[in-house]
């Protein structure tokens, strides 16, 4: 294997979808490894985490790991009580996510694990437990560097741009693309044709779209939420999650190199996700794009 590579260990949102009919794209959620050499990068602590504790501590490659979460919601941090790395001593972890202060990081990672929710605290971790936060502003794990960025999802979430062997990795796992298109919609449909408003608001649209861009553009890897299905989207607006089109579009937009189809909705089935690719491929073969695009499945493995 190469020394450099991305695994993907969960790739549903919301919740865990264990079932016989979903196990070709995997029910663990989100959760990403990245790895270089010695140094491993582990993006959100789904359930997906779960299984790469138990590897990286039966391996005993490396005793330290940078875990990075993009937000607190549960998809996001579920794994965590079960991770066997903080459990082990001589093990050292590095916490980042939304916070100010180390303190405010290392309590909302924390929380879930306190009676009546879990049995044991994080006072019982082994592991030698660092918690960094917003304001050190770019992270460096050995060769790995990370930037973060705020995403449209509600409460604060981020998105990381990861530099690593050479390629600029995007990790957006939650976020609305067309979050910021509703309100103007509405008022554009509300506005005279022919006033200046119009064209204001039509220049407003455009601006949202080029900023919504900035974070991915030029990314060798886009990992990005891929959540719904264009019905869906239509009934749960505002809920923080993209349609798989905009996903695409925005990927082509941006000129990604390969885009990879994440956070994918946990009732849907393998079926329903291959519709959802072919759709995808699809739209880029009439946009007449060069841009490459999968299904993140759990266990895949992208050499860098
Ligand atoms: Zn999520
Ligand atoms: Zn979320």
């Amino acid at each position: 294997m190469s020394p450099c590579y991305l695994r993907f260990w969960g790739v549903r949102g919301s919740y865990p979808a264990p079932f016989a009919t979903h196990m070709r794209t995997g029910g663990n959620t989100s959760c990403v490894e990245v790895r270089c050499a010695d140094h491993v990068l582990i993006v959100d602590a789904g359930t997906g985490i779960i299984p790469l504790g138990a590897r990286l501590v039966e391996q005993d490659a490396v005793r330290e790991v940078a875990i990075l979460v993009t937000h607190y919601h549960w998809d996001h941090i579920s794994g965590l009580p079960f991770f066997e790395p903080a459990f082990t001593p001589s093990w050292t972890l590095r916490f980042f996510g939304p916070g100010n202060t180390e303190m405010e990081v290392a309590e909302a990672l924390s929380e879930q694990m306190r009676a009546p929710y879990f049995p044991v605290e994080t006072e019982t971790w082994l592991a030698d437990v660092h918690y960094l936060h917003a304001k050190d502003g770019t992270i460096e794990h050995g060769p790995i560097r990370v930037t973060p960025f705020h995403v449209h999802h509600p409460g604060t979430t981020f998105g990381f741009r990861i530099e690593v062997a050479g390629h600029t990795v995007v990790y957006v796992s939650d976020n609305e693309l067309l979050f910021l298109d509703a309100p103007i919609d509405q008022r554009l449909e509300e506005s005279d044709l022919d006033t200046g408003e119009h064209e204001l608001l039509v220049q407003m649209k455009e601006e949202a779209k080029r900023a919504s861009l900035q974070p991915f553009l030029d990314a060798d890897i886009l990992i990005h939420d891929s959540q719904y299905t264009r019905e869906d989207y239509a009934r749960k607006r505002g809920w923080g999650h993209s349609c798989y089109i905009d996903t695409v579009n925005c990927a082509i937009d941006a000129r990604v190199g390969q885009l990879y189809l994440y956070h994918l909705d946990p009732s849907y089935p393998d079926t329903q996700v291959d519709a959802l690719h072919r759709e995808a491929q699809e739209i880029i073969r009439r946009r007449g794009s060069a841009l490459r695009c999968e299904v993140a499945r759990e266990g895949l493995v992208i050499p860098l």
